[in-house]
This record gives structure tokens, C-alpha cells and sequence, in this order.
């Protein structure tokens, strides 16, 4: 049966960790992504895709810090606007040469999606999500004095900025979404899309935060009425006791099971548990709601029921 189907594309799938962040490489990393994606399409179903942008926002920050004396630094949600529409290309002509290749007569669209967060979220009292490149301690002092900046030590490291990471509330443009993805493939709310809110007028402001992508995936398929939302990472799936002798790869799982799960502290914070909750967010959206959270490769086989970890009611 036909499945409109949310695809959350891992940043670490457009660049891998020790590549050099050229366009070719990333240009590559999309291209052999858009196989898994285009397999779908074949497959009969109708796919949403959403990616993240932690590697590319973090340059693009870099080159504005790198150029600060002579240009001056743009601020991160414009940065967050600059690396959608960088992915969102590079995913859209990855997709469309799949497409042309595959002689499958579908079209593409990616949109520059703003994704709506609370001005009052707790998030921006206490600002976690490290963006950038690293300074020294003496840099990250006189940068908080400056700039108005909040640095953290990372992982012994060095320093770096450090920004909210508030709950999405609602993705902009999500009925145009909709009706785009009858005929197309679209592609929308990249990095979590860019994070704005809207004061008591209505007006809308841009907001220096990075949005989880995990997090906005569940938004984008509850808002666009998904059946199954899809997260695509580099594990084959979501394992408890993950790296240890005695882990275990889960299959299927009810949302009371991987709660707890959560309780019992089996997945890691930064990575597989915004997945996690996501998924179990979207599973509660209804008895015909699946989640699935599997690599990339395994994508057509795991919407099949024949990989990857799929959590439902
Ligand atoms: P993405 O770019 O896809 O968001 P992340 O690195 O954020 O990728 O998340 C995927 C990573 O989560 C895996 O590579 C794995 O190292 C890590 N991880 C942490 N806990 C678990 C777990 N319990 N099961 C599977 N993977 C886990
Ligand atoms: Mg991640």
C-alpha cells in the first residue's frame, strides 16, 4: 500500500566526519543517498525529505568568523537559511539526476522552511548546542564580553559558542507542503528548519537557535499527515546496551517498551535519544503511525518490515 512517508536525512550522511567539506564530497554523500530515497518513489510511495545541517551550519559560522574584519558575521538564523538552501540544492540535484537516470517522471521541489519555537522556551535560558569552531579560553571570555555570546567548554576541546536548542512548534508552510507532495518529492525544514517566532502583532523575528532535526521530522509528519516517519542514520538500529558486549538490536518495539528504555538510560542525549523520542512521538499520533529509525541502505527493506527498528503503539 501507498505511504506518504517523512524521510530525516543524518548530517552525518551528507558529510562524514574526517571528510574535507568540499561540495564534491558532499555533492557524492547526497547522490548515493538519493538511491535509498529514489528506491522508495520506486516502491510506490509518496516521500517528504528533511536533513540535518550540523557540520554545514557550523562552517558557514566559521567563514563568517574567519571574515568578521572585513564582513560583517551574519546572525545564525541567517546562517541556518544560508545551509538549507545549500543542502536543499545539492539534494534536489541529487535527486533529480537519480530521477532522470531511473527515467522516472517526478519532479523536486526544496523550500527555505521557517519552523515556529516559543520566545518564553526554557531553551533560551539555558543555551546547549555547540555550533562553530573552537577558541581558547582567553578568546571565548572577551568574545562573551563583545558579543554578547555564550561559550562552553566542549568535550575538552576548547571553546565554542553555544546556542538554544528549543522545542519546533509549527513548520511554516506545511498545507503547501502537502499539496507539493502529491506530485513531488519535496524537500523542506533542513537543520530544523530556520527558527523564528512571532510576537503579539504577528510580526515574525528570527531567533539565534539551532533546531533539532529529530525534533522537527515528528512536526513535519504530524503536521503533513505521514504514515510512517523515517529516520535514516549510520546504525542499522536503535540497539540497548549500545557498544557493550551485551547490546541488543531492537526490531520491533511498543512506545511503552522504548520509554523505558529512556528511563533506563540506554540512549545517548546529542544522538540516538532525540531520534528515540521523536519516534515515539509520531508512534502516539495514532494506531496507524509508524516510526522507523534505520541506516540509509536499508531504507526500502525496513519500510517493508524487513529492517531497521520500527516503534509503534
Ligand atoms: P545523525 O547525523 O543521523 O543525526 P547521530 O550521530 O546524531 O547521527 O546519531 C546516530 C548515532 O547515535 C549512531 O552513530 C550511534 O553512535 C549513536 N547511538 C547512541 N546511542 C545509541 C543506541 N542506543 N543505539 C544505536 N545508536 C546509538
Ligand atoms: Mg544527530
Amino acid at each position: 500500500m501507498s505511504q506518504k512517508v517523512v524521510l530525516a536525512l543524518g548530517g552525518n550522511a551528507i558529510l562524514q566526519p574526517k571528510q574535507e567539506p568540499t561540495y564534491e564530497n558532499q555533492y557524492e554523500n547526497v547522490y548515493s543517498a538519493a538511491t535509498s530515497m529514489i528506491d522508495i518513489v520506486k516502491a510506490g510511495h509518496e516521500i517528504i525529505v528533511t536533513h540535518g545541517n550540523g557540520p554545514q551550519v557550523g562552517l558557514i559560522i566559521a567563514q563568517n568568523e574567519a571574515a568578521k574584519d572585513d564582513i560583517k558575521p551574519m546572525p545564525v538564523f541567517v546562517s541556518s537559511a544560508e545551509s538549507q538552501g545549500m543542502i536543499g540544492f545539492m539534494l534536489e540535484q541529487a535527486l533529480k539526476n537519480k530521477l532522470k537516470e531511473a527515467n522516472i517522471d517526478k519532479n523536486v521541489v526544496s523550500l527555505l522552511t521557517m519552523t515556529e519555537v516559543d520566545k518564553d522556551d526554557q531553551a533560551f535560558q539555558n543555551p546547549t548546542k555547540p555550533i562553530g569552531v573552537f577558541f581558547t579560553e582567553e578568546e571565548a571570555k572577551k568574545m562573551e564580553k563583545e558579543n554578547g555570546f555564550v561559550m562552553a567548554e566542549d568535550a575538552g576541546r576548547g571553546y565554542r559558542r553555544v546556542v538554544p536548542s528549543p522545542e519546533p512548534k509549527k513548520i511554516h508552510g506545511v498545507e503547501e507542503i502537502k499539496t507539493l507532495s502529491e506530485e513531488s518529492i519535496v524537500i523542506s525544514s533542513g537543520g530544523g528548519g530556520i527558527p523564528i517566532w512571532r510576537d503579539e502583532d504577528g510580526v515574525i523575528h528570527g531567533v539565534d537557535a539551532v533546531i533539532d532535526k529529530d525534533r522537527s521530522a515528528l512536526k513535519l509528519a504530524q503536521q503533513s499527515d505521514a504514515d510512517t516517519l523515517m529516520v535514516l542514520t549510520d546504525v542499522s538500529n536503535v540497539f540497548i546496551n549500545y557498544g557493550k558486549e551485551n547490546e541488543i538490536k531492537l526490531e520491533n518495539v511498543t512506545v511503552e517498551e522504548m520509554e523505558q528504555y529512556i528511563e533506563d538510560g540506554h540512549f545517548a542525549a546529542g544522538s540516538m535519544l532525540p531520534k528515540v523520542e521523536s519516534a515515539i512521538g509520531f508512534a502516539k499520533s495514532g494506531e496507524n503511525k509508524q516510526a522507523i529509525i534505520c541506516s540509509l541502505s536499508d531504507a526500502v527493506q525496513a519500510l517493508a518490515g524487513e529492517a531497521g527498528t520500527h516503534i509503534k503503539l
